[in-house]
This record gives C-alpha cells, structure tokens and sequence, in this order.
C-alpha cells in the first residue's frame, strides 16, 4: 500500500472567534485542552498501527495551535514524536499575539522548522475591519522573532477588504522578508458574523485584487505557484503541494478531514472525517467515503489545476489506469478552444484567465466521475 507522507492536525482552539471565520474553533474552556490533547495522542497511536506512514511534513492548524500554552505544544510534539516520527518540513499556525521572542525559540527547539503566521493585514484600519485583536505593529514584531529564531516564515494576507489600499499594502509585507505568502480574497460564507452583518465584496474588487497582487508580490520576488499562493523559488509549501497533488494525507483531530490509501475492490482512495469536537472527544467517528479511480483522477484535477505548472495527464492516467488523454480532451474542448485550459505534451494546466472561473472549468469533470 502506498505510505502515507503528510500529516495534518487540527487544534481548534482560539482566544477569539473571527466574524469572518468558518472553520471548526471554539474557545478554550477549562478541562477541554487537557482532554483534547489526551485524545489526540491515542488517535495518532492508532494512526501508525493503521496505516504505512513515510512523513515528509506535518502541520498542525486550526484554529490557532500556538494558543496551547508552552508545555501543552511540548507534550503535543512528544507524544506525536514518540507515535508518529517525526518530518522534515514541521509547520505551526501562528497567531501575532502569541508570539514572543522566548517562544518562537522554543518552537524551533522543539522540532518547527517553519512558521505560518496569521496576520491577514498589515494596516491597522484593515485589522480592526477584521475583527482581528492585534495591531501590524504586533505582528511585525512577531514575523522578526520568528525570523530570528530560524523558521521559515509564511503569512497570509486577506485582500479585497473595503478601504484596503494594496500597493501599500503589498510594500508592507515584502518588508517582512517573507518566504512564503498566502493571499486570499475576503469571502463571507454564510452562517458568519460578516453574513450576518450583510458585509458584501463587489466581485469586480475581488477580481481585479487576485492579479494585482500577483503583479506587486512577482516584483518582490514572490511568485505566484498556486492560484491563492506566492513563494520564493524552491520554498513552496511541501505539505500543502501535498494537497494540490492528491498525494494521501492523515489528519488527526476535530473535524480534520483525511485522504487515505485503499485497496478495496473499485476503490483507489477514501477520504475520512472527524467528528466536531464534543463528538470527537466521546470517540466518535466522522464519515468514510470510498473514492473510485474517476473519482480520483477529477479530484485530482479540481486541486493540481490550482498549480501553476498544472497536472501530467499521462501520470495521472497510469495511477488510475483510465485513458485521461483520451477522453478528457473531449470534455474540455469548450475551455481549450476558449484560452481558459492549456493541454501540452501531457500537461493540463489553466492560463490566467482560467484561474479565476476554475470552479466551472473543472464541472464537466466531476460531472464525468459522478457518471
Ligand atoms: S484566528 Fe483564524 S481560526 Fe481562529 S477564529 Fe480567527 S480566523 Fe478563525
């Protein structure tokens, strides 16, 4: 069975809940951190019984990890040590307000080698539209000590917020001599403060942002490799290039979706999800849900078109043994004649144009592999 090389863990505590955010996070509440962390470790136990593991990289998100307290993370990371190994690129989510020079030290000391920090703005107008609790003063500083400490350095950048001015933006983060950057225009998904206030982004704003911000990061040498991520040359995010490339990923913790071997019969994959926290910690189980080799391969193409470079057809074609080369340039005629999709020697891959209506390119697709 082929092994499986990244793991992703889910902490979904937060000092606060963000008016914009959609993911699984609660705030800490006495006893659930202790339970959370008592839970997490037996999963990661029955992980390595379960299933071949080659780690290349870990990362551990949510939520804000780094609000664990100092020996909670230290007994995180030797627990997981002890049940899983360890791996070469090891990231922690990071929130400005809960860094210090001291613990950014002792991140590293502890096995992180790269630090993904959440700033989402650096002007202080922008922060406060947030709902966000830090200043840009706090999160410059916080980008220095982990410098500093030796982590490789992403951040993530929220654009298209109202009154954002991005040129100044932009300047402001290539001052932070990051490596990394994720930028990610405001979305408000329902069921969220944002909705609820009726916040709205004109698509026209969000539009125009996604390529001027290519444009202003590529003259600070921050190129675009993913239609939401910029990097130097060479320091791509290994784990999540492990997402966009369909390779298998465990995931331990609340609400943490997994993309798994298999070997069964008509089946090349299975994705798992974990149950919302009270569940979680009860020992609940999430869903398990077969994925067939069609299954796979749109799967695979909803994810790798997001890359820059695209997916290899041939490659993809052998690992699911359907003649992808033969049949999909059919089904995406329409956006191969139309400039949106690019089809060369075996590599698939959207143009610039072709990133921003992505969603629908890949349709006929998953319309295919549900058939
Ligand atoms: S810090 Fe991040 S995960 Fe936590 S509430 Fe805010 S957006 Fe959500």
């Amino acid at each position: 069975m082929t092994p499986i090389s990244h793991l992703y863990l889910h902490v979904p505590f937060c000092p606060t809940i963000c008016p914009y955010c959609d993911f699984h996070v609660v705030r800490r509440q006495a006893g659930w951190v202790e339970a959370y962390l008592k839970r997490l470790l037996e999963e990661a136990g029955q992980l390595a019984g379960l299933w071949p593991l080659e780690l290349e990289t870990i990362y551990l998100g949510g939520g804000t990890p780094s609000f664990l307290r100092d020996r909670e993370l230290a007994a995180l990371v030797e627990g997981l040590r002890a049940a899983v190994g360890w791996a070469g690129e090891v990231t922690l989510e990071v929130n400005p307000g809960t860094v210090s020079r001291a613990r950014a030290e002792l991140w590293r000391e502890l096995g992180f080698t790269r630090a993904s920090l959440g700033i989402q703005s650096l002007d202080d107008q922008v922060l406060r539209f947030l709902g966000r609790t830090h200043s840009s003063r706090a999160a410059r500083e916080a980008a220095s000590y982990l410098r500093q400490a030796g982590l490789r350095l992403s951040a993530d950048l929220i654009t298209a917020v109202p009154s954002q001015r991005l040129e100044r933006e932009v300047a402001s983060y290539l001052e932070l001599d990051l490596e990394h950057l994720s930028a990610y225009s405001l979305t408000v998904e329902e069921g969220t403060e944002f909705a609820r206030r009726g916040v709205e982004v004109a698509e026209e704003d969000e539009r125009e942002a996604f390529y001027r911000t290519e444009e202003l990061l590529a003259e600070g040498g921050l190129l675009r490799y993913e239609i939401s991520n910029y990097a130097r040359p060479g320091a791509e995010s290994r784990h999540n290039l492990g997402y966009w490339t369909n390779a298998f990923y465990a995931a331990l913790g609340p609400s943490a979706a997994g993309h798994y071997p298999s070997e069964r019969p008509g089946e090349l994959a299975q994705r798992r999800t974990a149950a919302t926290l009270e569940g979680w910690l009860r020992g609940e189980g999430g869903e398990v849900l077969p994925v067939s080799p069609a299954q796979y391969a749109s799967d695979a193409a909803f994810m790798g078109l997001r890359l820059e470079r695209g997916i290899d057809l041939r490659a993809l074609g052998g690992r699911t043994g359907l003649d992808l080369l033969g049949s999909w340039p059919q089904l995406l005629r329409r956006p191969l004649e139309g400039g949106l999709l690019e089809l060369q020697g075996g590599q698939l891959r959207a143009t610039r144009d072709g990133w921003w209506v992505l969603n629908q390119l890949v349709t006929p697709l998953v319309e295919w592999s549900a058939g």
